[in-house]
């Protein structure tokens, strides 16, 4: 479990966030609205570990990170966290298959355990056949797929996303985040998700609006829980076990 009290984090004079509180059960999800400068980036940085908040504190599972080593952070990241942010994140001499198996190879999967994993994911996330291209040889919404079984692969507690669609047209920016929400859901991960659209955060547990660096409303999404399309889960969760 995820939480946060009181976070306050400024750069320079800039007050990017202005106290913030976030709780995140196990395997919930957690939309961050906002306009533009409201905090949103800054809070999924501070909760991942990335950045040490200017005050207040975040705990994993009832320990705290900001008083971590860097090093320290850094291995949590790896370990425990995923990551899809908005474009560019693909390495792009590498192909499809390498690009996910690397995360899994980094935390001490063997290459072929690493690649039987990744060749999965990608098909769980219907991404068959495409294993060898390179990120250039894809399109937006099946390089953003890569990410997204990029983040998942090591099977982390938390996958952070910022605006991961936002490069896309809506169509098929849906289906990437659908996919994200529904594969995060069957691995038993958390997830926490930076989105302009309300669509988006109708799919998650709970959704929280931030402006000027403060959550100005909370709560649960009603009516949240968009199902898959059939078969689609049983074929996320069959990849999902070990
Ligand atoms: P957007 O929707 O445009 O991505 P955001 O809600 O993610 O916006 P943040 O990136 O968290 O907003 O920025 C919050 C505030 O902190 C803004 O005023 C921004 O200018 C400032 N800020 C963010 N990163 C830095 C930085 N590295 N150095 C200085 N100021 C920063
Ligand atoms: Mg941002």
């Amino acid at each position: 479990r995820l939480a946060a009290r009181g976070l306050v984090h400024r750069f320079g004079e800039t007050t990017a966030l202005a106290g913030v509180d976030v709780d995140l059960v196990d395997g919930g999800s957690l939309a961050v609205m906002g306009p533009s400068g409201s905090g949103k980036s800054t809070l999924l940085h501070v909760l991942a570990g990335i950045l040490v908040p200017t005050a207040g504190v975040v705990a994993l599972g009832g320990r705290e990170v900001q008083s971590l080593s860097e090093k320290e952070r850094s291995l949590l990241r790896r370990r425990r966290y995923g990551f899809v942010f908005q474009f560019g994140q693909l390495l792009s001499e590498l192909s499809a298959l390498e690009n996910v198996a690397l995360p899994a190879m980094l935390t001490g999967s063997s290459r072929a355990q690493a690649e039987e994993a990744a060749r999965q994911w990608l098909g769980a996330l219907g991404l068959a056949g495409t294993e060898s291209r390179r990120p250039g040889e894809l399109s937006g919404g099946q390089a953003q797929r890569v990410a997204v079984a990029r983040a998942l692969v090591t099977r982390p507690e938390v996958v952070f996303a910022d605006e991961p669609t936002g490069s896309l047209d809506q169509a098929t920016g849906h289906d990437v985040m659908r996919l994200l929400v529904e594969s995060t859901r069957a691995v038993g991960a958390a997830l926490v998700v930076v989105t302009h659209d309300a669509q988006v955060a109708a799919w998650c547990d709970a959704r929280i609006d931030m402006l000027d660096g403060r959550v100005v409303a909370a709560g649960a999404v009603p009516g949240s829980g968009v199902g898959p399309r059939p078969g689609e889960l049983e074929a996320i969760r069959a990849t999902a076990v070990p």
